[in-house]
């Protein structure tokens, strides 16, 4: 049968004579001979929608380009009838008919808002971040959108930068599975299917190294740091099929991400074969000017196609350029061929050209939209997400006999809940805030509630009636944190305390009430600096920004239907003087003295221990968990063999829980020097109060591998191990590795 490529269905199609059934290449071969060189360089631009009250609209100009041709993606637009108004004009009006991709940020969660990333990442639970990413997917490919710009797979290790909100933390391994998870949730098992949308790998690479947590700011690192901490999580992307690569706005190493040749050529094409497009950051190309890398945005123009890029999101610089640099001879058309073929390739895989409009589907929309099951999921998320970082004296769980005082500007909020990145989720009638989440428990007549203070300002004026409210109650429970702007794109902070009044509230309310249980809720995008509330407080419960349901999975875990979980992905320091900080530091040259590794060897602060606040991987529970009897399969193995290793874990106190149990490695000596520890796999399980189970894991030499500045290698000798609950602890355990 001989078919049309093209979605057109009126006298002025154009029609390639290629059989239906031929694969997408042929597909995408003949149509690419029907097209004249603007047209492909139009497939490589994307331009934005702006925004009004009643949601998204597009520019007039934006329209005329779509109808020229000139434009093969969208973002920021969305609903059924706002992308089908749209893919009209692409399908009906253009020459070829081509329809857009219709891009957008649906980064943790659309409609539905789970928690920020950083909060999904406390979990360590993967199938829970799948799942989340599924229902994103969802609810957004039912309102139009194709393809999401994430995950975000960052590395994040300093709490200034304010992006750290969107990433999994500072852990490789970790970032690598949590990596995986998103991108299977959003891409599904066949992106064919309309509820399937692209995944986006972001930022490559280094984003989360900005010197000093500026934001953007320049990133200078190692070959062996690249390649050992901050490329593994986008690896794991490639090998989990992700379709799209987003460029990073900052340098590495001199060279603009969106303009570097080593990590988009050499690096994603050549080594991991990636296969799917590449996309700039927004206005990235136009960026590589004050970057000081390009003369003027003719020449960015270039220095991005040349480096491997395939679209231009919002630089116009592909739109304006390309065509002239072709044409002058100083970019090779071939380049333009393989970043529409690519582009091309994406809309066949995903079924656009046999309907162009599977996705904008009003009846979908109205169904899939705030599903009551996406809402309990969320729920569910934010229960698991949520880390108890303290919890002396049994100030939680709370019972339902008891009056509480609830205070702090966060207790009735439904604006900040759910967290940055959300723009399409309801920002105040859907939420539910901590209060409602109470209520649902204690109903009205046992809750006292007082604002005490706004998040940021200096106003104390309402601090009698919030101590006069904890004089009254039981127990104070207070919920506090940063404002949802106050992390994110942007929002880097030179101080990580809690913003405003708020400390000195909880100061107050500690001198007024020094017998009662004062229970701190945190919202916050970022490791807080804790050190005063960590005197202050006697439970201290850290939820991120739970998202829509929040206040009702917050309260789920402050009254113990849902035994706390969640253990963090990144380390809280003592004070913003330590950071950077992380689990998986090197050691000095400093002698280690045996009785006291963390701190006594002479690499320290005068003024501060080397210890963080609160460790990676740490996170209590209202039961304990006991490790014993570790066990492993061999004290020696070769290259080929596998090292089990495993260890029991009982439950020990009075309820039932779940415990995150963690592998570590520390490779003793190498070519390079290694990690004190590393983490090399997780498990999470559940045990009834008195259970015990064993968990194990395997282990093989391409767990122990790494880059040496010369190779990725494994090295014989000495490793320890351990399998902990958290990341806090000393090794007591060896292999050899011969
Ligand atoms: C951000 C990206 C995002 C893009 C589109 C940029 O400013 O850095 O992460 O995907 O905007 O909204």
């Amino acid at each position: 049968i001989m078919t049309v490529f093209s979605c057109r269905t009126d006298s002025k199609n154009v029609v390639s004579k290629v059989s239906n059934e031929a694969p997408f290449d042929v597909k995408v071969d003949s149509l690419m001979r029907l097209m004249t060189l603007q047209e492909k360089i139009g497939q490589t631009v994307m331009y934005s929608g702006g925004w009004t009250v009643t949601g998204p609209t597009v520019s007039s100009n934006n329209k005329k380009y779509i109808k020229e041709g000139n434009v093969g993606a969208m973002l920021n637009v969305y609903s059924a009838k706002g992308t089908r108004d749209l893919q009209k004009l692409a399908v009906e009006e253009t020459r070829l008919g081509i329809p857009l991709l219709f891009g957008y940020d649906v980064i943790h969660g659309f409609r539905t808002i789970f928690p920020i990333n950083l909060g999904l990442a406390a979990s360590w639970d993967l199938e829970d971040i799948e799942k989340g990413s599924r229902i994103a997917a969802e609810e957004a490919s039912a309102e139009g959108i194709h393809w999401t710009f994430a995950p975000m797979v960052d590395i994040g290790r300093d709490p200034r930068w304010g992006r750290i909100s969107e990433g999994a933390g500072e852990d490789v391994y970790l970032g690598s599975e949590i990596a995986k998870a998103y991108v299977k949730g959003f891409q599904g098992d066949d992106l064919s299917k309309h509820n399937t949308i692209l995944a986006c790998a972001k930022h490559f690479v280094g984003y989360g190294a900005a010197q000093a947590g500026r934001d953007y700011h320049t990133v200078n690192m190692g070959e062996d740091e690249l390649r050992n901490v901050y490329l593994p999580p986008f690896e794991a992307t490639v090998e989990a099929g992700v379709e799209t690569f987003m460029t990073a706005f900052n340098e590495v190493n001199g060279v603009p991400a969106t303009a570097n040749k080593f990590i988009f050529r050499d690096i994603l094409r050549d080594e991991w074969n990636f296969n799917g497009f590449v996309v700039t950051d927004y206005t990235a190309i136009n960026e590589l000017v004050p970057h000081g890398f390009a003369e003027d945005e003719k020449h960015a123009t270039k220095l991005a196609i040349n480096a491997g890029i395939d679209m231009d999101m919002m630089s116009s610089a592909n739109r304006l350029y390309l065509e002239e640099l072709v044409n002058e001879g100083s970019v090779d058309e071939t380049l333009i061929n393989d970043a529409c073929r690519r582009i091309l390739l994406t809309k066949y895989k995903l079924g656009l050209f046999d309907d162009p409009y599977r996705y904008c589907d009003e009846q979908r929309e109205k169904e899939v939209v705030y599903k009551p099951e996406f809402l309990e999921a969320a729920r569910k998320s934010a229960a698991m997400c949520s880390v108890l970082l303290k919890n002396e004296g049994k100030g939680l769980p709370l019972n339902n006999s008891q009056t509480i005082a609830l205070i702090g500007p966060l207790a009735k909020d439904k604006e900040n809940i759910i967290g940055n990145w959300a723009a399409a989720g309801d920002r105040k009638g859907k939420a539910i805030s901590v209060h409602e989440g109470i209520q649902e428990y204690l109903g009205d007549s046992k809750i006292i509630y007082a604002k005490g203070c706004e998040i940021e300002g200096d106003d104390k004026s309402e601090f009698n009636r919030a101590i006069n409210a904890a004089k009254r109650a039981d127990k104070v429970v207070m919920v506090m944190g940063e404002d949802y702007d106050m992390s994110g794109e942007a929002a880097s902070r030179t101080n990580i305390k809690l913003p405003g009044r708020q400390t000195d509230l909880i100061k107050a309310i500690r001198k007024a009430v020094p017998n009662k249980k004062i229970i701190l809720v945190l919202m916050n995008g970022r490791p807080l600096d804790l050190s005063e509330e960590d005197h202050l407080a006697d439970a201290i419960l850290e939820t991120w920004f739970p998202g829509t349901s929040g206040g009702s999975g917050v309260a789920d875990v402050l009254f113990g239907t849902y035994n706390p979980s969640g253990k963090l992905p990144v380390t809280f320091p003592r004070t913003l003087g330590q950071v950077p900080i992380y689990y998986n530091m090197k050691n000095t040259g400093r002698p280690i003295p045996p009785n006291n590794p963390k701190e006594d060897y002479k690499s320290n602060y005068i003024d501060s221990p080397n210890t963080p606040l609160y460790p990676f991987g740490h996170g209590l529970s209202y039961t304990n968990f006991e490790y014993s009897d570790v066990q492993l399969s061999a004290t020696t193995i070769g290259s080929s063999d596998t090292l089990t290793a495993s260890v029991t874990i009982t439950n020990t106190g009075d309820y039932d829980g779940s415990e995150v149990a963690q592998l570590y490695v520390h490779d003793k000596v190498g070519s390079i020097t290694r990690p004190v520890k590393e983490l090399k796999g997780f498990e999470k399980i559940v045990l009834k109060k008195g259970e015990s189970k064993t968990v194990s894991f395997d282990l093989t030499v391409e767990d122990l591998k790494f880059y040496n500045n010369d190779t990725f290698t494994v090295e014989p000798g000495t490793f320890e191990i351990a399998i902990k609950g958290t990341s806090d602890f000393n090794f007591e355990h060896i292999f050899t590795l011969e």
